[in-house]
């Protein structure tokens, strides 16, 4: 199907926006008037961005998650950026692993399976796209996520 990422952005930020607001976090969204549509799954894709702003909320506790859509000449690409606790670099490589995740203090602290980010990485392969990632230690982690305008088959 043909979709609006920004209209699957926008439904999925109404979904968190509650849980960023008790935690004080200000959720930035920038995206053009008009974003060109996707061939791709609306409800995998909402679940992809369900799953980055998830994490962004729950491994923040200060400053703002951004949002950016933007168009490239035969993709559309989708950041998520936020300014919580990071990821240490030695962790990174695995990250998109099952069941994988960082320390277990931390772990314990914040709950979850380590589930969240294998089935992206699953749901975005399966779309053709690509998700990239980058983080400083206690500064933030931003997620970069590309889908070809014309699904896999381009
Ligand atoms: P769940 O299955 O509920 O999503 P989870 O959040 O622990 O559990 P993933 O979403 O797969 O699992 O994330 C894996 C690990 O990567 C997390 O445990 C966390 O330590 C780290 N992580 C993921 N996103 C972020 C982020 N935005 N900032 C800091 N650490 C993150
Ligand atoms: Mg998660």
């Amino acid at each position: 199907e043909w979709i609006d990422l920004t209209e699957v952005m926008d439904h999925v930020i109404q979904k968190v926006k509650p849980k960023a607001k008790s935690k004080g976090l200000d959720i930035r969204v920038e995206q053009p008037d008009r974003l060109p549509l996707v061939y791709a799954d609306g409800l995998r894709m909402g679940q992809v961005f369900m799953n980055l702003l998830d994490n962004a909320i729950r491994y923040t506790e200060t400053g703002t998650i951004q949002v950016q859509l933007r168009q490239e000449p035969s993709h559309v690409v989708t950041i998520v950026e936020d300014s919580g606790i990071g990821i240490p670099p030695e962790e990174l490589p695995s990250i998109f692993e099952r069941f994988y995740r960082v320390e277990k203090s931390r772990s314990r602290e914040h709950g979850g399976t380590g589930l969240g980010l294998a089935i992206v990485k699953q749901l975005v392969d399966m779309q053709g796209g690509t998700i990239q990632v980058s983080s400083v230690l206690g500064k933030g982690t931003r997620f970069e996520i590309t889908l070809p305008i014309g699904g896999d088959s381009q």
